[in-house]
């Protein structure tokens, strides 16, 4: 079946007891048995719950995998897959990368004794060049977060396979709609549920999808043994998001590219990073790796400033000033002042993120609204 079936159908037919269509919302904490480990598959709710275990497989089937986990958020995802490592293992990342996951990174598994090096993933050789006899997984996020960098899922991954570590692949931006790393040799995905595939600004949550049985079982061991588990509500909120991602995505991805082109067309604009524009540097490999081009854009100003950019995300009336991305909603945000205030500014300015950058994550509404609210909102910057 095709991949807006399975959205709506895998890992959920009718329940068997009453045949309700939606797989019910299981608060039960704890499951009855019949002697003492004798239990139709459920014992207690952190090892295994019926709402969650129905997420749990519709993701494993969108994402191409075998073994979906869901979690309480897309950072304690990030952390179960982080509790493979040992002290004195390392981590080639890259470096364009989701604030919170280089904190995570950084401040808490680096004190653990887990080494990070960011490489710019793009260039093949510079990962080949990082990874060392201590490295034991290769992190990567495709397209990036502010810059939408496009890494080469394929290249990374093979290079990966071949030095024996473990490729993860972030895949919170494009969705499984638009992307499935594990087609493309990566062993681990991760998500934030919080963005698409929840899709609505309701819930934060997070998952986990693998091939391989064993390497299953060792991350499983880490979701029953430290807990950071998703409730059953908030898996009912991400398979109720999940059964309409194919819909969303195609009008994200079409508001997107009109936005994109509007936006690279306007005289107050220097530069749109959007793949989907022929002059982004990773359209080709965007094209090649990815259904579209996904609806997460950047701006530069012509002779940007911090205050401009401030007065232009103020300025707005259909989109929102808000952090996050992925929703129905457009939101607009100001990536030195908002998600990347924490980065000291030399290091912000070497990371590619300007003062003037704005971010733009395109929502399904009409994008005639769109454009003319930005429109006017451009008239006073
Ligand atoms: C939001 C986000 C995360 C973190 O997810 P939470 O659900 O907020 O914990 C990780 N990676 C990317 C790319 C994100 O956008």
């Amino acid at each position: 079946m095709r991949f807006a079936t399975r959205a709506i159908h895998a890992g959920q037919p009718p329940d068997p007891p009453t045949g309700a269509v939606i797989p019910p919302v299981h608060f039960s904490s704890t499951f009855h048995q019949i002697a003492p480990g004798k239990h139709k598959g459920f014992e207690y709710s952190r090892s295994g719950n019926p709402t969650r275990a129905a997420l749990e497989k519709n993701l494993a089937d969108l994402e191409g995998g075998k073994f979906g986990m869901a979690f309480a958020s897309g950072l304690a995802a990030e952390d179960n897959v982080l509790r493979l490592l040992r002290p004195g293992d390392h981590i080639v990342a890259c470096r364009d990368i989701y604030g919170g996951t280089f904190r995570l990174l950084t401040k808490i598994w680096g004190p653990l004794g887990v080494r990070t090096t960011f490489v710019d993933a793009t260039r093949p050789e510079a990962i080949e060049r990082a990874i060392t006899k201590k490295t034991r997984i290769l992190w990567l996020e495709t397209p990036s977060n502010p810059r939408l960098v496009v890494t080469d899922l394929a290249a990374a991954c093979r290079i990966a396979r071949r030095r024996k570590i473990l490729s993860v692949v972030d895949n919170t931006f494009a969705s499984p709609y638009l992307q499935r790393p594990l087609s493309l040799g990566a062993d681990i995905v991760v998500h934030s549920t919080t963005k698409y595939l929840g899709g609505h600004s309701d819930l934060i949550g997070g998952a986990i999808v693998v091939k391989d049985p064993d390497l299953y079982s060792r991350l499983y061991f880490y979701q029953n043994g430290v807990g950071a588990i998703a409730g059953p509500m908030d898996c009912y909120f991400v398979l109720r998001g999940i059964k309409s991602l194919a819909v969303r995505m195609d009008r994200h991805c079409a508001n997107a590219l009109t936005v994109a082109r509007f936006l690279a067309n306007h005289p107050k604009i220097a530069r749109v990073h959007y793949p989907g524009l022929e002059s982004h540097p990773g359209h080709d490999v965007a094209r090649r790796q990815m259904r579209h081009f996904g609806a997460m854009m950047a701006i530069e100003l012509k002779n940007g400033t911090l205050a401009r950019a401030v007065r232009l995300v103020c300025a707005v009336r259909v989109f929102t000033l808000a952090e996050s991305l992925g929703a129905v909603e457009s939101l607009i945000g100001h990536p030195a002042t908002q998600s990347h205030a924490s980065v000291p500014r030399p290091l912000r300015l070497k990371m590619g993120i300007p003062d003037d950058m704005v971010r733009i994550s395109v929502g399904i509404e009409d994008v005639n609204d769109l454009i003319e609210d930005l429109e006017q909102a451009l008239k006073k910057v």
